[in-house]
């Protein structure tokens, strides 16, 4: 690493790199909002964050700048908000994360990592020491530790960089539907698991089958516990519990064809082909009960059958699974904290801190007051790019009416044509005489709503209630309004 580097030039080169990336997107001017969204996280996202975990606590004041800059392009490829609109506003309107939300996401990301490692690996004990929050020298990564000091980390899942060593046999999964046109009898005993979250539990059931188990009579075994908390636990590895406590049950059978039935398809495929995942610790107990089977020469397949309705045995075992999460179910034994239920809360609290922030667009406050909020989609999702600018226009005052352009001097007056009053976005709508011929459908849309900006921009005015929807049919004649007069378009983009 280049130590005259600074994290200033670093971030600049970060953001440059992006930008180039951002630029490509607002080339592809034809495309549909979600598409030109996903592709802002997939390929400019991925390219500004690489590695901001080192450089992100300096990622502030003026800092900022050069990938705000690279927020706000992606925003305009999104949603066609102008380059001048404030780059909060311009994330919230295109509804994509902050720059600083991204970073925390990875920092989230990191530090659970770190925390899952196994002990063998040597970064495993400095986390202890990471934690201690030392006062004379404070490293970058103590805003993250300090941060996240909250989190529970305790009796987190240790996860193996290989489930499996590359030689070890596999086994088999296929779709039960198209896999198998034999009738269930056939298999000597087969195992049926489910899970179950409901009332803040993850409970697991299951029921293994065999005709006969060893030597007496065919027999039916049915098992049922609470595993853990939601919050430590998820009907995945739910799955994965139930299916390494099913085979456990086994006794020690040999030469017998054994079917293992699962409706989660996540389960069946990381069964085919564990890698270094959420829930290792169940795979690798799963794939101790399998070795032994089939030292004893057992045959074994995993079968993920789509829908539990018509399976006998997967309804026994749902049946099972929600009896332990009856109300008031609590778990007895404790099980390692999942890995990916631990990141997806945390990052589920990451984004419920998403508000709007102070000492900027008061115009978009006045017109909604919903903002942030997944409306936004709603509006701007399904219209032809000249829509979505002209609503984005409207909706953040970064207009081409006189208004706007003088504040930015590209007009020598705010005043508009008709000589009346600056032209607002509120003139140009409702007051203006020169467009009285095109307001015909905006009127026909409400009695009681004329003059009201918030209703015809999709925005939430502070007298809508808690039921609040966006009323899409004013904003398309408001649209269809300004498309009419031709004041807010630039030829350019035609
Ligand atoms: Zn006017």
């Amino acid at each position: 690493m280049d130590t005259r580097l600074k994290y200033k030039q670093h971030i600049a080169r970060a953001a440059s790199k992006g930008l180039e990336a951002a630029l490509e997107l607002t080339r592809l001017r034809g495309l549909p909002t979600a598409t030109a969204r996903q592709l802002f996280s997939a390929t400019v996202a991925p390219i500004v964050d690489y590695a901001s975990n080192i450089w992100m606590h300096a990622y502030r004041y003026r800092n900022t700048a050069p990938i705000n800059r690279v927020q706000r392009i992606g925003a305009q490829a999104i949603v066609g908000t102008f380059l001048t609109v404030a780059t909060s506003i311009a994330e919230i309107e295109a509804s994509i994360p902050t720059a600083l939300e991204r970073f925390w996401k990875r920092a989230i990301k990191l530090w659970v990592d770190i925390h899952t490692l196994p002990k063998t690996n040597p970064l495993h004990r400095i986390t202890s020491r990471v934690r201690k929050f030392y006062r004379s020298y404070r490293s970058p990564f103590h805003q993250v530790a300090y941060r996240l000091k909250d989190m529970p980390l305790e009796e987190l899942e240790s996860i193996q960089p290989f489930a499996l060593k590359p030689w070890e046999k596999r086994v088999q999964a296929f779709n039960y539907e198209n896999a198998t046109k034999q009738p269930e009898a056939e298999w000597d005993i087969r195992v049926a698991v489910s899970s179950s979250a409901c009332n803040d539990v993850v409970g697991i059931g299951g029921v293994v089958r065999g005709t006969p188990f060893i030597d007496g009579d065919a027999t039916s075994e049915e098992f049922s516990f609470t595993l853990g908390l939601r919050t430590e636990q998820n009907p995945y590895s739910g799955e994965l519990a139930a299916m390494s406590h099913a085979l456990n049950l086994l006794p020690n059978v040999s030469h017998r064809r054994i079917a293992l039935l699962t409706t989660n398809k996540a389960v069946a495929l990381s069964l085919r082909n564990p890698r270094q995942q959420s829930g290792q610790v169940y795979i690798r107990s799963i794939y101790k009960s399998f070795a032994k089977l089939w030292r004893n020469g057992n045959g074994l397949l995993v079968f993920w059958v789509p829908s539990s309705d018509e399976n006998e045995l997967l309804q026994l075992a749902k049946r099972e699974a929600r009896q332990a999460t009856k109300e008031g179910a609590t778990p007895t034994k404790r099980f390692p904290r999942m890995q990916s239920t631990t990141l997806n809360l945390e990052k589920k609290k990451l984004t419920s801190e998403r508000h709007f922030p102070d000492g900027v667009g008061k115009h978009s406050k006045r017109v909604d007051a919903a903002l942030p909020g997944q409306h936004t989609r709603q509006l701007y999702d399904n219209r032809p790019w000249i829509e979505r600018n002209v609503l984005a226009q409207m909706r953040t005052d970064r207009t081409r009416l006189n208004n706007s352009m003088y504040r930015i001097h590209a007009a020598t007056s705010r005043q508009c044509a008709c000589g009346h009053e600056p032209e607002t976005v509120a003139h140009f709508l409702f007051r203006c005489t020169q467009w009285e011929q095109h307001r015909t459908k905006m009127h026909q849309c409400t009695e009681t709503n004329r003059g009201n900006l918030s209703f015809f921009l999709g925005g939430k005015s502070p007298l809508d209630g808690p039921d609040w929807q966006p009323n899409l049919k004013a904003v398309q004649a408001t649209i269809s309004f300004a498309l009419a007069t031709g004041r807010l378009e630039n030829k350019q983009h035609i």
